[in-house]
């Protein structure tokens, strides 16, 4: 899998960190987790191949994690040779999203839903126990409640050549998400506070290493970074507390992810 950091930042705006977003590919196609109103761009900026992506995962109906749907839905539309363009965009994720983009879709008749392709969605209710889900052929994948908002879902992504991700996107502390999690090749994982969180819907250091060290992942992504982050080396505080390899979140980031091979 080839993962690219789109946006590492929250809702509230930030000079060098767009909202939720990442481009992912697979040996079952691209995958877009979570899709932030900065999404549509950032994949131009990065110069990937968002004509073609073949897929979309919505974790939450939290506006840093979907109100890029609709103007990629509308800018796709109008794209010059999307025309061309035969295979269907899969929307996955909570519940909730066809009604926030009827609605919007609704207050000015945007005709989001007529595309030139087959748009397909799949909403899945909360689960409290691992719930295997199809999306692409070559691609697996598992979904979790997280303690964030009552459709929050986690997801767990396994390839045809073994290789496995967690996004858990925004959550509280929960030991079930570590477990599963464990010994993931990559967790993407939460982490909006360094300490004195305000909150217990997000994660402060202290919570996510503890997930660090009980999921035991070959890596860990720490991301969703608030501006409290900007004066602090997080890959030498995280070390502090687990002696696994733990990598800050920045815009632009890319990542190589292999099963380690013995
Ligand atoms: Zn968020
Ligand atoms: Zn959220």
């Amino acid at each position: 899998m080839k993962l690219v950091v789109l946006g590492s930042g929250t809702s509230v705006p930030h000079p060098r960190r767009a909202s939720s977003a990442f481009w992912l590919e697979t040996s079952g196609g691209s995958l877009l987790l979570d899709c932030s109103a900065d999404a549509p761009h950032r994949m131009a900026q990065e110069n990937l191949d968002w004509i073609n992506l073949d897929a979309i995962w919505i974790s939450h109906l939290h506006l840093d994690h979907c109100a890029g749907l609709a103007p990629l839905l509308f800018g796709i539309k109008w794209t010059p040779g999307i025309n061309r363009r035969q295979k269907p965009l899969k929307i996955f994720g909570c519940e909730g999203i066809t009604k926030l983009l009827k609605a919007i879709d609704e207050s000015s008749n945007y005709k989001l839903f007529e595309q030139p392709f087959p748009l397909e969605f799949h909403e899945f209710a909360p689960t409290e126990e691992p719930r295997q889900v199809e999306m692409l052929v070559g691609l697996s994948a598992q979904i979790l409640s997280t303690p964030h908002r009552h459709e929050s879902l986690a997801i767990r992504l396994t390839d045809a050549n073994g290789t496995t991700l967690v996004y858990t996107s925004d959550t509280g502390y929960a030991e079930s998400l570590a477990e599963f999690a464990r010994g993931v090749d990559l967790l993407i994982l939460e982490c909006s506070f360094y300490r004195d969180k305000p909150t217990v819907k997000h994660l402060e250091l202290a919570d996510a290493m503890r997930i660090a060290k009980l999921a035991g992942p070959q890596r860990l992504l720490l991301t969703h970074l608030y501006s409290v982050w900007d004066e602090v080396d997080l890959e030498t505080e995280a070390k502090k507390l687990w002696a696994g390899e733990t990598i800050g979140a920045y815009d632009g980031l890319r990542l190589e992810i292999r099963a380690p091979t013995d």
